[in-house]
């Protein structure tokens, strides 16, 4: 396999290769970064809102009889700050008494499961990175709590998967900040193609392979020597992914990105499962979060993107998966419109070089620490 080009500091060089995915090797990203070669449509930056408060939004403190009642409410007492309710229009929901019949290969589960919103913050247009550090700490911890009642409300539920969408783009239908909640009686694919290939790397390897890949971010540089007269051949600079380092946290640009600007945070020391962080990890875990978000803010303005947290399932069959797993919160902004080519082929194209992103991410203006 065709080692990735390391001289993309150079806007001269053209990338041109297809790199897979260390976790998920079945998934594979063209990075064609010629001009001539842009395949894609750009996405514009979403409508910039930024009222704190809107009197017609039923998310918005005031209109909470607009909503479905409150499952949870942050501070309990007092005008909330973050507040969880059912999804008025649920793609999963309860039980029903005459689930579809299947035929032949057209297989279903019933669309058993839970779906909720979880209202981010009570302003209205509060970007991530305006946020403060402690607010975000309690929407982590929000987010670990109801998981958590999830799981133990049903053991039928195999995975909750929180995720959040900003801008139409990226699929938000209320522009007032918020996240979601979905409880599944299935593991995603997405999912499960992550637990198995790390666990077949453990077996092999015996250690996590995100912990590997860590390590590999954090080394800030490799020399190649020739073999023979022992001069340097090449130098490598590997430190070239991180992008943001916290205590326990560390955010790091994908070597084969699918989205021009995704960057994923992960824990720095090994963890399978999110329900086991403790208050210091949200806080540090929040600090790393909005400073990234503010990160592609200075860099991007007001990108449209998706977020989601990845965790162990919680299956009596993924015991093992408490060395093999590392959980990580995967940011994928969309800057581009993806074509026939890309959902035809299953082939991510990506157009900025994960390299050169990485770099403008960490040289980003950003306000005060
Ligand atoms: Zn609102
Ligand atoms: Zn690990
Ligand atoms: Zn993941």
């Amino acid at each position: 396999m065709k080692k990735p080009a390391t001289d993309t500091n150079n806007p001269e060089t053209e990338l041109r290769e297809i790199r897979i995915n260390p976790i998920v090797p079945t998934e594979s990203v063209l990075v064609a970064t010629a001009r001539g070669m842009r395949p894609k449509k750009a996405e514009q930056p979403a409508p910039r809102e930024t009222r704190s408060h809107v009197e017609t939004c039923p998310f918005c403190r005031g209109n909470e009889n607009m909503t479905p009642p409150a499952i949870t409410s942050f501070p309990e007492q007092g005008p909330w700050d973050i507040r969880i309710v059912e999804n008025l229009y649920p793609i999963l929901g309860d039980d029903r008494q005459t689930p579809n019949l299947a035929f032949g290969l057209q297989q279903t589960i019933d669309g058993y499961g839970r779906h909720e919103v979880i209202i981010d913050n009570s302003n209205h247009g509060l970007a991530i990175h305006e946020m403060t550090e402690q607010h975000l700490s309690n929407l982590f911890g929000i987010y670990r709590n109801h998981m958590e009642s999830l799981y133990r409300s049903d053991n039928r539920l195999q995975y909750v998967l929180v995720f959040k969408n900003f801008g139409p783009a990226a699929g938000a239908s209320i522009p007032h900040t918020h996240s979601q909640i979905i409880a599944t009686p299935v593991i995603p694919d997405n999912v499960l193609a992550e637990v198995q290939n790390s666990r077949n790397y453990f077996q092999k390897q015996h250690q996590c392979i995100f912990c590997t890949l860590i390590d590999e971010a954090l080394t800030f540089e490799a020399t190649i020597y020739d073999r023979d007269s022992g001069h340097i051949r090449r130098k490598i600079d590997v430190g070239q992914y991180v992008i943001e380092r916290g205590k326990k946290f560390v955010a790091i640009k994908p070597f084969a990105s699918r989205y021009e600007w995704e960057v994923h945070i992960l824990p720095l020391k090994h963890q399978a499962d999110f329900l086991q962080t403790t208050e210091e990890d949200l806080d540090d875990l929040a600090r790393v979060m909005r400073r990234t978000m503010a990160r592609l803010d200075a860099v991007l303005g007001g990108v449209q993107y998706n977020y989601f947290l990845h965790s162990i399932p919680h299956t009596s069959d993924c015991l093992e998966c408490d060395a093999s797993y590392h959980w990580h919160l995967e940011i994928c902004p969309r800057t581009s419109i993806p074509t026939g080519f890309e959902l035809g082929s299953g082939l991510f194209v990506n157009t900025v070089s994960p390299e050169m992103a990485a770099e403008q991410l960490r040289n980003a203006l950003i306000g005060p620490v």
